[in-house]
C-alpha cells in the first residue's frame, strides 16, 4: 500500500557506509530497544512532531531562498502502512536532511539534559526501582522512541535545494549505515519495521486505521499541517429500496486527514484540556517537563492577535546565552506559520517564555528585516509584555507559592529587564522579589512564602522603612552568605534598618542603573557615607569621629604605609559595631564584584582603590593605638594592617590578593 512518494524513495541504493552511534545516542537507543515502557504509542507523536518541524523549517527558509518556494505549495505529513510486511512510514515534504544532517541529527544527541536523564536511569536501575519506565515518558526522547516499536528503521531523506537523497538505516545494534538513495521531491520518509506483537511486549497493531487515528487525535490533533492516510473501506452497491446488493462488495480507498488542524490558541480557553496544553507545549518547546502555566491572550481593536504563552516549570540550559536553537515565541499570521523564536515579539529578558503569537493584521509578505521596524510587531510586543507583567502580579496574589518557585527559577532573567528595559523599571519592581535582612516568622499567617524565606518586594520594603529613613539600602556581594554576614551591615543592623542582600551577577548591573524607587534613592551600604539617624545624631557622630580621627592621623599613616597601593587611605568610620575594619568605596566607584565581572569578560579595568575603615571602638583598634602611642615604629603595626585588610577582603567573600603575606603577618602576631 505504499504511496508514490514512498515507491520512489525505495529505489536501489549504492555505496553503503557504516558508522557508530555517539555514546549517549547509543545509550538512549539501547534503552528504547529494551524498554518495557507501556506508553509506546508516543513514538508516533515524536515522528509527527519532527515532520511538522521540518515543514516549518522549509517554510521559513523559503522566505529568504526563492528557489525553495516551489516546494511549499502543498505541505503534508503522510502515514502509510503495509499490513503484510508490517511496516509503518511517516513521510513529510519538509526541509529534509542531507548526508551530514543524517549523521549529525540521527547519530548524535545534542539535547540538553541527556546526561542528567541517563544518570537518573542508571541510578534507578542500580537501586532496582522500576522508575526508569517513567523516565522515558518524561524525557522527550524524539526520534529514538521509534526503536520501542521497531526492529529496524530506514530513513530516506532529501534536503530541499539539493539533488541527492540518502538512506539511513539501523537495526539499533550500535551502528547505522548511510547510502545514496533516490527521492523525487525534498522531504523525509521514516519507515519502521514493526516488532511482532506478543503478549509480553505490549505492542499494539500500529498498522490499523483506528489505532493510528486514535493516536493522532490524542497527541497531534493541533499540528498545523494535514496528517494524511489512505484508508480502505469495503463498500457495497444498494438497490432502489436501499438494500445492499449481495456480491457487489468492493474496496474503496480514500485519502483521509486525521487531524483537525485546529489551532489550539484559537479555541476558547475553557475548551482546551490540561493534557492538550501539555502535548502542545511539548510540541513547540521540545521541553519534556510540563509547563508551569499557560496564558491565553486575545487582543482586539487596533491590533488583533492571539497569543498562547507558556511559563516553563524548569529553566532550559541555554537560557543564559541565546543561540539558534532557542525556541522562544513563534510567529503565525492568520494561522500560517512564519517563524520560530521571533525575537521581536518579546523582550529579551523574558526569553524563557514559550508559545505562539498569531496576528490577524500583519502582511504575509513581511520580511525578517521589516519585522524589527514594524509598528504592529512593536505593538504586539508591548501587549504581550503587559499581559505577562499582569500575569506575574496576579500569580503573586493568587498563587504565591507557584510565583515564588517561578521567581527562584527565572527571577535572574527578569532582573535583566531592570537595566535593559528602563521604561518598565518601576513596573518590574512590582514583582521583583529581593533577598533582604528581614525574614518573616514561619508561623506568620499574613506573610507571603517568600517573606518566610527572607525575600521582599520593594513596595513592602518601602512600607516598612523607618520614619527617619530616606534611602533604600542594599549591598552586593559574591554569595548570599557573604552579603548576609558582611561587616558593612553592622550599623544598619544595630539600628534595625533593613538592607537588601544582593548576590546575583545581574544585581551588580541593575543597581548601577537604578537610581530610585518611589522617590527613595538606592544606597549601597558598602560605599560612601550611610547617613543614618536624625540630622542631630549625624552631626554629633561626625564631630566625635572628626575629633578622634584628627588625633589618630599618624596611626592611619603608619597603617596605610605597609598596604601601599592596595588602599586609598585608612580612616575611622561609623559603619561598624562588631568588626574591626571594612573596605569602603566611594559612592560612584565600581564594586569589586563588578570589576571582577568586567575582567572576566575580557575588559581592562583598573583596580579601584578603597578606603580601609576602622571601628574606633573595637578592642583590636584600641590595642593598636596603644602600641603606636608607646612605640610608633613597632613592627607589629604592619602585621596588624595586613591582617585587618585581609579580613576585610575575606568578609566580602573575595580571594586575598596575597595570601602568603597575610599568613606571615598572622603567624608573626600569633607568636
Ligand atoms: P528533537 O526533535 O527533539 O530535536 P529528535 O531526535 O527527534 O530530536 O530529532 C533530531 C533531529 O533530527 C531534529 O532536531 C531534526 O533536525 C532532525 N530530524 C528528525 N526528523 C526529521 C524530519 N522528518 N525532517 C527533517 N529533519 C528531521
Amino acid at each position: 500500500m505504499a504511496t508514490n512518494e514512498e515507491k520512489k524513495a525505495d529505489a536501489a541504493t549504492t555505496g553503503t557506509e557504516t558508522f557508530e552511534f555517539q555514546t549517549e545516542a547509543w545509550q538512549i537507543l539501547d534503552l528504547m530497544i529494551n524498554s518495557v515502557y507501556s506508553n509506546k504509542e508516543i513514538f508516533l507523536r515524536e515522528l509527527i512532531s519532527n515532520a511538522s518541524d521540518a515543514l516549518d523549517k522549509l517554510r521559513f527558509e523559503s522566505q529568504t531562498n526563492a528557489d525553495l518556494t516551489k516546494f511549499t505549495a502543498d505541505p503534508y505529513i503522510r502515514l502509510s502502512r503495509d499490513m503484510e510486511a508490517r511496516t509503518l512510514s511517516v513521510t513529510d515534504n519538509g526541509i529534509g536532511m542531507n548526508r551530514e544532517d543524517l549523521t549529525k541529527f540521527l547519530g548524535t544527541i545534542a539535547k540538553s539534559g541527556t546526561k542528567e536523564f541517563l544518570a537518573n536511569v542508571q541510578a534507578a536501575r542500580e537501586s532496582g526501582t522500576a522508575d526508569n519506565v517513567d523516565l522515558i515518558g518524561q524525557f522527550g526522547v524524539g526520534f529514538y522512541a521509534a526503536f520501542m516499536v521497531a526492529d529496524e528503521i530506514e530513513v530516506v531523506s532529501r534536503r530541499a535545494g539539493e539533488d541527492k537523497a540518502w538512506l539511513w538505516k539501523s537495526t539499533g545494534d550500535g551502528t547505522y549505515s548511510i547510502a545514496e538513495a533516490e527521492r523525487a521531491e525534498p522531504g523525509t520518509t521514516v519507515t519502521l519495521k514493526l516488532k511482532p506483537m506478543t503478549e509480553a511486549n505490549g505492542m499494539e497493531d500500529y498498522t490499523q486505521d483506528w489505532t493510528l487515528r486514535e493516536i493522532v487525535k490524542k497527541y497531534s490533533d493541533f499540528v498545523g499541517y494535514p496528517i494524511r492516510m489512505e484508508v480502505t473501506r469495503t463498500e457495497y452497491d444498494y438497490d432502489d429500496q436501499g438494500k445492499r446488493i449481495e456480491g457487489t462488495e468492493h474496496a474503496k480507498t480514500t485519502d483521509e486527514t486525521l487531524n483537525s488542524m485546529k489551532a489550539i490558541w484559537m479555541r476558547e480557553d475553557k475548551d482546551v484540556t490540561e493534557e492538550e496544553h501539555k502535548d502542545f507545549y511539548r510540541h513547540i518547546s521540545h521541553d519534556w517537563h510540563d509547563p508551569m502555566k499557560h496564558i491565553l491572550q486575545k487582543a482586539e481593536g487596533m491590533h488583533e492577535f492571539r497569543a498562547l504563552l507558556y511559563l516553563p516549570s524548569e529553566p532550559q540550559q541555554d537560557l543564559f546565552f541565546r543561540d539558534s536553537t532557542s525556541v522562544g515565541v513563534s510567529l503565525y499570521i492568520r494561522r500560517v506559520f512564519i517563524m520560530n523564536d521571533c525575537k521581536d515579539l518579546i523582550p529579551e529578558y523574558l526569553r524563557f517564555v514559550r508559545g505562539v503569537v498569531d496576528s490577524e493584521d500583519l502582511s504575509l509578505n513581511l520580511s525578517r528585516e521589516m519585522l524589527q521596524k514594524d509598528a504592529q510587531i512593536a505593538a504586539i510586543r508591548k501587549g504581550v509584555t503587559k499581559k505577562l507583567f499582569d500575569t506575574f502580579k496576579q500569580m503573586m496574589k493568587k498563587e504565591p507559592d507557584t510565583y515564588f518557585d517561578f521567581w527562584k527559577k527565572f527571577g535572574k532573567l527578569i532582573k535583566e529587564g531592570l537595566f535593559l528595559d528602563h521604561d518598565n523599571m518601576d513596573e518590574l519592581f512590582k514583582f521583583c522579589l529581593l533577598p533582604t535582612t528581614r525574614r518573616a516568622a514561619e508561623d506568620d499567617k499574613d506573610a507571603a512564602p517568600w517573606e518566610k524565606a527572607g525575600f521582599t518586594t520593594l513596595d513592602d520594603y518601602v512600607a516598612r522603612m523607618k520614619p527617619e529613613q530616606k534611602d533604600i539600602y542594599y549591598i552586593t556581594g559574591k554569595t548570599p552568605a557573604a552579603v548576609a554576614e558582611s561587616p558593612h551591615l553592622e550599623a544598619l543592623k544595630s539600628r534595625e534598618i533593613e538592607c537588601l542582600l544582593l548576590s546575583d551577577h545581574v544585581d551588580e548591573v541593575w543597581t548601577g542603573a537604578a537610581h530610585e524607587y518611589k522617590e527613595h534613592h538606592f544606597r549601597n551600604a558598602s560605599k560612601g557615607e550611610l547617613e543614618l539617624g536624625t540630622e542631630e545624631e549625624r552631626k554629633k557622630e561626625k564631630e566625635e569621629l572628626d575629633k578622634a580621627s584628627e588625633a589618630a592621623k599618624p596611626l592611619f599613616e603608619a597603617l596605610a604605609k605597609p598596604l601601599g597601593e592596595n588602599i586609598k587611605e585608612v580612616r575611622y568610620g561609623a559603619r561598624l559595631t562588631d568588626s574591626a575594619a571594612c573596605l569602603v568605596g566611594e559612592t560612584w566607584d565600581a564594586t569589586p564584584q563588578l570589576e571582577a565581572m568586567m575582567r572576566a569578560m575580557g575588559q581592562e579595568v583598573p583596580k579601584t582603590k578603597r578606603t580601609l575603615e576602622l571601628n574606633p571602638n573595637h578592642p583590636v583598634v584600641k590595642k593598636m593605638s596603644e602600641l603606636f602611642a608607646s612605640n610608633a615604629d613597632d613592627p607589629r603595626l604592619a602585621d596588624y594592617a595586613q591582617i585587618l585588610y585581609g579580613q576585610a577582603i575575606l568578609a566580602e567573600g573575595q580571594p586575598l590578593d596575597n595570601p602568603a603575606e597575610f599568613n606571615k603577618a598572622l603567624a608573626e602576631l600569633l607568636k
